[in-house]
């Protein structure tokens, strides 16, 4: 029987000038033989122009075809295979000859058979064919490109695009500045707007072209740039298929996942204005229904803010009634407390936890260990997906849906793996801020703007239902720990928790830090921040602009 061999070639002199590599190639042929249900024996490959006759890998090919060894050569384009006229003619006459019975490219079959019609469009081909093929080629290399981990388009504000390289590249002069817009967000210490403004007196422009750019972020901007998932190293396509990427992040994907729960869009991408700290975080608990802020404005010019379940059964609303922001702010901050830490307890926890820790970190191998194998069972089921949808067990559109559910699998494995593995000293640090964290929490929560506060509640409350204008929810984890802690005995137990708790996140503890209002008194921040939305010029003296100072206008700024 004849062997199925694939061809691939890369010229030496022209680098710049070519799309493909090729492993690229060889990766496009196997899918192709996979798609026609072709067993590929043999993969051979050279680097060398293909303009004059005298290649050598090419010349042993042909000696195995003269003795009827092939069946197929499958090559990417006819032009890998030959490009002068001495080549060419060979491999013709093979064909003609019926020694090698098939060209197989990515657009069509080359026979014996179809003599006339190939050699037409051979020699047409690379005249009139060269346009066409430029965009079907471009089509390729983007996927080629994706797989490599470098976009099509032109990367967000703090990357650049390396023309020589083909590669992005940090922005040196904007990535530390769009990091520090990051931080501000995570921290909680601004919201969206005050970070464009704030970002603006740092002298972050956008980059400039030859028309556009050398202007500041808008506020459309800065809501777009938090939901752009490239930042955390992923390339994120218009049909929604995933690659990871080969930049630098510049967030880790749980710094990504806490910006999106805390501009209100959880698993979402798409720009979601919220002024109303609880936006789409309380749940009906009749009907399940989220629920929707509503404000009332009183004839006194008093403003209320409810939370209110707008389902409507059969033509009539849901019967729960609403839930005033000013009640669930008090039951609220009262739970805080019970999570609260005492000082003591928080150093006496601080002086023992270390010993855990570093016991602690030496299981850490194990856990890289399961997300390889994880990567591993993701990518064989990418491979029997595509051998089910070659045999046309699967319909298009689930075979789409779970390829692509398997790409953005794959992606995130990779970048999960690429996480280096924090220092002891690291998990200390982080550790000791969540015992900050909780400490602080009843003063840091009374004097949060929205954004804090909706943080604030994220972190530590999980499924929360209203229920006759009363909330339910459970502590989440560490935060569950610290409830009803007394003697020293339990405090025992929270380290222990808290050291089983570290191995379960895989050692990727969120930030849960205040640093930057605990050291800057809350009335100075707003005037260093540029003052409270929709404020005119900040008076940088004295505590008096300070945003509203009743719960309800503050939670609609
Ligand atoms: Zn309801």
């Amino acid at each position: 029987m004849s062997a199925h061999v694939i061809y691939a070639r890369k010229s030496t002199e022209s680098d710049a000038r070519q799309v493909l590599s090729i492993d690229s190639q060889v990766q496009e042929l196997k899918l192709l033989a996979l798609r026609r249900g072709l067993e590929i024996h043999e993969i051979v490959t050279e680097a060398h122009s293909a303009r004059a006759p005298g290649r050598p890998v090419f010349g042993a090919l042909m000696k195995r075809i003269e003795k009827r060894e092939i069946g197929a050569v499958l090559c990417w384009k006819m032009d890998r295979l030959a490009r002068n006229h001495f080549d060419t003619g060979h491999v013709l006459q093979a064909l003609a000859d019926g020694k090698l019975a098939r060209v197989i490219t990515p657009e069509r079959e080359y026979t014996a058979d179809g003599n006339d019609r190939f050699l037409g469009n051979f020699e047409l081909g690379i005249a009139t064919k060269f346009i066409d093929d430029l965009r079907v080629n471009v089509k390729r290399g983007n996927r080629a490109r994706f797989q490599r981990g470098w976009p099509n388009y032109r990367p967000p504000i703090g990357y650049l695009n390396d023309r020589a390289t083909k590669t992005v590249g940090r922005d040196d002069e904007r990535f530390p500045l769009v990091r520090r817009m990051w931080d501000e967000l995570l921290s909680g210490a601004m919201n969206p707007m005050q970070i464009a403004r704030a970002a603006g007196r740092w002298g972050l422009r956008t980059p400039k072209t030859r028309h556009l750019g050398g202007k500041p972020l808008s506020f459309q901007n800065v809501y777009r740039l938090f939901a752009n998932p490239y930042y955390m190293g992923l390339i994120r396509l218009k049909n929604g298929e995933s690659y990871k990427g080969a930049h630098q992040p510049m967030v880790t994907p749980a710094e990504f996942e806490d910006a999106q729960v805390l501009l209100g869009r959880p698993g979402r991408s798409h720009y979601v204005k919220h002024l109303h700290a609880y936006a789409g975080m309380l749940r009906c608990g009749l009907c399940g229904h989220t629920l929707v802020p509503e404000e009332h404005v009183k004839p006194s010019g008093k403003r209320f803010v409810y939370y209110r379940c707008r389902r409507r059964t059969d033509g009539r609303p849901c019967p729960n009634p609403g839930l005033p922001v000013v009640a669930f702010e008090r039951q609220l901050e009262a739970d805080l407390k019970r999570v609260t830490l005492p000082s003591a307890a928080v150093a006496w926890i601080t002086d023992n936890i270390r010993a855990k820790c570093d016991a602690t970190v030496a299981l850490q191998a194990a856990q890289r260990g399961a997300w390889e194998q994880a990567l591993t069972d993701s990518r064989r089921e990418s491979d029997a997906l595509l051998t089910l949808k070659l045999r046309d067990q699967v319909d298009d559109a689930t075979f789409e849906r779970r390829r692509i559910t398997l790409l953005d699998q794959q992606a995130r494995l990779r970048l999960r793996l690429e996480q280096p593995a924090p220092a002891p000293e690291t998990l200390i640090n982080r550790l000791q801020e969540v015992l900050n964290f909780s400490a602080s929490l009843p003063q840091a929560f009374r004097e949060g703007d929205t954004v804090r506060r909706r943080r604030i509640f994220h972190a530590l409350c999980a499924n929360p239902i209203v229920r006759d204008r009363k909330a339910l929810y459970t502590a989440k984890e560490p935060f569950s720990f610290f409830e009803g802690q007394g003697t020293s005995r339990d405090w025992q137990t929270i380290v222990e928790r808290l050291r089983t708790w570290l191995v379960e996140r895989d050692f990727q503890i969120p930030a849960y830090s205040f640093d930057a209002l605990d050291t800057v008194p809350r009335a100075q921040q707003v005037a260093q921040e540029g003052g409270c939305a929709g404020g005119g010029a900040p008076r940088a003296n004295g505590p008096s602009g300070l945003p509203g100072t009743t719960a309800a206008a503050r939670d609609a700024p």
